[in-house]
């Protein structure tokens, strides 16, 4: 049998290593992993009440156009229901689009580094991927522009930029936006939208309706906390979203994440408070990165990307040892590691450990 010849080297997804695993191979009683971003407060109570109650009907298929969820978010947002779609995840929102506007020799233009699902999707198509040196951690939007040519189709936008954290101001999103020809899409990637504090992050919806080439994506596996029901959405002119959809599978929403979704979006004060504890935790964490003398991105998410000083990949391991799963292995970056913001005991027993990991590791000469 023969695959596709651009699947065959492609690298598996590293996801950050399970809890449960890491208890058993190092026999730890407590392990906290602060290494997906993951919502350490949980989800909303009403997101939970709402799967309890559609318990019942799980044997029946969800609404595969997930009709009472659209019309809510469109009220939320100020816009018509044909401008969204739902997907598992946002990350399948990323795999439509690369299927619907990608074909074999296209270009597409990302930062080094960004979120890695859109060169995986796009190596999938046979799409080739022109990445763009981040500078300060932060997108090169100029250069990103300059790098367009007749082949490219799309350029990803990842705000605030996964893993470094950084962010793209609507200043310079839309002087960007206004150097792109109006052929060529730009996904805006807002995966941690609601917990940004900034006044300067874009108010990318609004942007819409002057660059109908954009694409926002926003999940609710982030602050919402249902990363284990895997759903996530983009928001378009309904003529993107329309042709998106023709690449959608039916049924690509499950039933209980579509009720979870729902009530969560009802719970606002649940967002409001993460996004506070978040702001306090980044507070903290960036008080004691100085205090070790390290520095840090700017973060503007629920994670941070510090500069260990040593090899990040030998810090990680330091770290496990002592219970804490962290993410390092970034190729621009390899003395950095990215750590997710947890609860108040989380961050502590997360300095403490990085604390002994600083004696442990020693630094290069
Ligand atoms: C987590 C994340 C996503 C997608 O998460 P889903 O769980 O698939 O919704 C998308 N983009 C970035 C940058 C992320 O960090």
């Amino acid at each position: 049998m023969k695959p596709k010849t651009q699947i065959v080297n492609l690298p598996v997804y590293q996801p950050g290593k399970p809890i449960e695993e890491v208890k058993k191979e190092l026999g730890l009683e407590q392990v906290i992993k602060l290494a997906s971003n993951e919502n350490p407060y949980g989800s909303s109570p009403r997101a939970l009440e709402a799967i309890t109650a559609e318990l019942g009907s799980v044997s029946m298929y969800p609404d595969g156009s997930a009709v009472d969820l659209t019309v809510q978010l469109a009220g939320m947002l100020g816009i018509e229901r044909n401008q969204v779609i739902f997907g598992c995840g946002s990350d399948e929102i990323i795999a439509l689009i690369i299927r619907a506007y990608l074909q074999p020799g296209d270009e597409t233009i990302m930062a080094d580094q960004t979120f890695s699902v859109y060169k995986t999707n796009a190596d999938i198509e046979g799409a080739i991927s022109i990445e763009v040196p981040l500078v300060n951690g932060t997108h090169d939007l100029p250069a990103m522009a300059d790098a367009i040519t007749d082949k490219t189709k799309i350029v990803w936008v990842c705000n605030p930029n996964n893993p470094t954290g950084t962010l793209v101001s609507e200043q310079e999103l839309v002087s960007f936006m206004n150097s792109v020809p109006a052929h060529v899409m730009v996904v805006l990637d807002e995966a941690y939208y609601e917990y940004v504090t900034d006044a300067s992050y874009p108010n990318s919806i609004s942007m819409l309706k002057t660059y109908p080439n954009l694409v926002v994506l926003r999940t609710f596996s982030k602050i919402y906390g249902l990363a284990a029901l895997r759903i996530g959405y983009g928001i378009a002119q309904a003529d993107v979203i329309s042709l998106i959809n023709r690449v959608r599978e039916p049924f690509n929403t499950g039933r209980l994440a579509q009720v979870a979704a729902k009530a969560a979006l009802g719970d606002q004060e649940f967002v409001a408070k993460c996004r506070q504890l978040n702001a306090e935790g980044i507070q903290y964490l960036q008080t004691e990165f100085d205090r070790l003398g390290l520095s840090y991105f700017p973060a503007h998410g629920n994670f941070i990307m510090v500069d260990v000083n040593r090899p990040g990949k030998e810090v990680f391991q330091s770290l496990l040892l002592q219970g804490v799963i962290v993410r390092p292995g970034f190729n621009l970056y390899p003395n950095y590691i990215r750590v997710t913001v947890g609860s108040v005991d989380q961050n502590k027993f997360f300095i403490a450990s990085l604390e002994q990991a600083l004696r442990e590791v020693s630094t290069p000469v």
